[in-house]
């Protein structure tokens, strides 16, 4: 395979990005060199300077030795809840709207429908852990936050199950975000009123 061929195919592999896509973004860089250099530098400083918060798993710009970021590292936040999303874009999403002040987990991804291995998608084992551990914190309550679309709710459903006998164990209240979110919403477009509102509806 040629440098062209290899580095089309790369850019293939990206969230959203079809062959077409991919052709131009390489013609791009051809074009301009200037470009092409501050991708592969930026590239390599991302790998270095950014690192996955152990409490919360979403990436932050290493701060020093912290192993937590600056939302984990709150001490002023709520212990009581627990809001579980699929992507650090949505946790970024809800922190925005303001409308919560609990701690988060990230999933790191969604479960497609029929998916034989769920845990290879998402970070479920982990998710049990961090439960386990702020079980002792004082932890009342895990809220879903999935977005609003088949396979966001099949990954509600999965995360669900798999806490069910944990959850009774502590005696966590395990919630979904409410209607605010009409059917075919990600939780990443919505805007500050909806995630709020779909908080305080939380079931
Ligand atoms: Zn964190």
């Amino acid at each position: 395979m040629d440098t062209l061929h290899e580095l089309s195919e790369l850019f293939r592999t990206f969230p959203g990005v079809g062959p077409r896509q991919a052709k131009r973004f390489v013609h791009h860089l051809l074009l301009r060199g200037d470009d092409a250099e501050q991708l592969s530098a930026l590239s390599l400083r991302l790998r270095k300077n950014v690192t996955r918060c152990e409490s919360c798993r979403r990436f932050f710009g290493k701060e020093g030795a912290f192993k937590k970021c600056r939302v984990c590292r709150d001490e002023s936040r709520d212990k009581g809840t627990l809001l579980v999303v699929a992507r650090d874009i949505d946790l970024e999403a809800v922190e925005k709207s303001g409308s919560f002040r609990g701690y988060y987990f990230v999933l790191g991804g969604t479960i497609p429908i029929l998916d034989a291995e769920p845990e290879k998608r998402v970070a479920l084992k982990e998710l049990l852990a961090r439960v386990e551990k702020s079980a002792a914190d004082g932890l009342k309550e895990i809220v879903l936050a999935l977005s609003a679309n088949p396979e966001g709710e099949h990954t509600a459903e999965t995360i669900a199950h798999a806490l069910a006998s944990i959850a009774k164990k502590h005696n966590i209240k395990l919630s979904v975000l409410g209607r605010g979110l009409s059917t075919g919403t990600e939780l990443e477009y919505c805007d500050a009123e909806t995630l709020k509102s779909a908080l305080k509806n939380r079931t």
